[in-house]
């Protein structure tokens, strides 16, 4: 299901193409699991735990739960109170540029 680096925004993609996959980098966390865009972005301990954390702060109203694909951190389609969306973008991107200055000083 993951689309091509090439479909991903401007700032990812500069992300995306220095965790390549080709290169068989293990992610610095977890072990033994392939550095991939969806694991660094999505599925890494790490990378949840900033999920978690700042979704304390997306007050919906609602129960919500974290991206599951790409395209839900650039589209917000995973929040369930639509009139959030926009925050939940700005939301996203933020939690995106956190996990990476998480991932460049830490490794
Ligand atoms: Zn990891």
């Amino acid at each position: 299901m993951a689309k091509g680096i090439e479909t991903l925004p401007a700032g990812l993609e500069a992300t995306a193409y220095n965790i390549d996959p080709l290169n068989n980098t293990s992610c610095h966390w977890c072990e033994k699991e392939l550095q991939t865009v969806e694991h660094f972005a999505l599925n890494c301990k790490v990378s949840k735990e900033i999920w978690r954390t700042s979704y304390h702060f997306l007050e919906t109203n609602q129960e919500e739960s974290l991206s599951v694909f790409l395209e839900e951190i650039f589209s917000a389609s995973n929040i369930s109170n639509y009139k959030s969306t926009q925050a939940a973008m700005w939301l996203h991107m933020n939690v995106m540029n956190e996990i990476w200055c998480f991932y460049t000083t830490h490794r």
